[in-house]
């Protein structure tokens, strides 16, 4: 058997996560994936590195409990959220057994981690204004114990209504832990179903340092959970997940003045979102802007993918949605700095050539 020929064939047949690095790309203008455009400085406190660090830094642990509002013990952190999507797949579904449902377009790693673990996934599309459909879900739920619903979505930036959501743990109660992706959160706060896992024990909110808090490379996120969902996810996950430089960096992030930084921050991309939707609804090559909650903006464009091929070419990495269900011609631009929005504005309104047959 060839080395190939070894391997799982749920594994052999996968497509990985397009990650922002590995799409390549000679890039100055990084706007593909939802990243904060500065770095913001850190120092490491911690020295030594001769010990094993705390599974669950109790630092951090405590400091994000206060951040989101609720306790000690419903709080995870992990390796990134998307190590957290993969320790619920692991603690809830049987691989060839249960299956785990969203409804796309959204966001890509709930697939990739189910097929890299065998499990099946079923999807219930959304409806207009990417809203959840209800009835679809509800014919779709038998055999399946992990829900996602990311919210602000991504990649199209709205609400997912928080009555739909409502619906959807009432009919999962019992049956399937329903997943609330709250990457985002920073930039729409007010959102956040944390305070709904009191009365939903089968509520998990899903929460990074990767975005607004401007820590992607540090790879640190957090699941919230009842003490019960907490305690399996702590049976499944690895003994030692945070490195000590992480779990250092981490709970600098979360102190009083860290959580301050990141409001300010949050200030800053929100006005240049709307420096960014403005000037995009001017341009002609622009047909629709569509409303952000987040650090994003998802608009649909002539030619988009000549246009995502052109501003390449220059420098500029924006992500194309085309091939996401209801998302023809539509590309995602990250908000960026002032300056690296009007690069994105300039390079938009500078799309020569673009005749009537090619706009079709
Ligand atoms: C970025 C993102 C994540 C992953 O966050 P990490 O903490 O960097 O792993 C999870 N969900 C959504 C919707 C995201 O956009």
């Amino acid at each position: 058997m060839s080395i190939e020929e070894l391997a799982r064939d749920n594994v052999r047949t996968l497509t990985p996560y397009q990650s922002a690095r590995r799409l390549g790309g000679n890039g100055d203008v990084w706007l593909n994936a939802n990243e904060y455009p500065v770095a913001v400085p850190f120092e490491l406190t911690a020295q030594a590195l001769n010990r094993y660090p705390e599974c669950q830094p109790q630092a951090v642990i405590t400091r994000y409990a206060d951040y989101a509002g609720v306790t000690p013990d419903q709080v995870l952190v992990s390796r990134g959220a998307d190590e957290g999507i993969e320790l619920i797949m692991r603690a809830f579904c049987e691989p060839g057994v249960d299956a785990i449902l969203y409804c796309p377009p959204t966001y890509g790693m709930y697939s990739v981690s189910a097929e890299t673990l065998g499990i099946s996934c079923r999807t219930v599309p959304t409806l207009d204004g990417w809203q959840l459909d209800l009835d679809g879900i509800a014919a779709q739920l038998d055999g399946v114990k992990v829900v996602f619903v990311c919210s602000p979505n991504n990649p199209t930036g709205q609400l997912i209504n928080p009555a739909d959501i409502r619906d959807l743990l009432e009919m999962t109660r019992g049956k399937a832990i329903v997943v609330a992706d709250e990457a985002y959160i920073e930039f729409c706060p007010d959102a956040s179903l944390a305070s709904w896992i009191a009365d939903f024990p089968h509520l998990v909110v899903l929460r990074t340092l990767s975005k607004a808090f401007a820590l992607a490379g540090l790879r640190c996120g957090f699941t919230l959970g009842s003490p019960e969902v907490i305690a399996l996810l702590m049976k499944v996950i690895a003994p030692y997940p945070l490195s000590t430089p992480v779990a250092d960096i981490a709970a600098q992030a979360l102190t009083a003045q860290g959580i301050a930084a990141m409001r300010e921050r949050v200030a800053t991309i929100l006005e240049n979102r709307l420096f960014l939707m403005d000037a995009l609804r001017t341009l002609p090559c622009v047909e629709a802007v569509f409303p952000s909650e987040t650090n994003y903006v998802l608009a649909r464009i002539t030619a988009s993918s000549a246009v995502f091929k052109s501003l390449w070419d220059r420098g500029i990495i924006l992500r194309d949605q085309n091939k996401q269900p209801s998302l023809s011609g539509c590309l995602r631009i990250t908000v960026g700095t002032r300056d690296e929005c009007q690069r994105v504005i300039d390079a938009l309104n500078d799309q020569p050539g673009l005749t009537a047959t090619e706009t079709q």
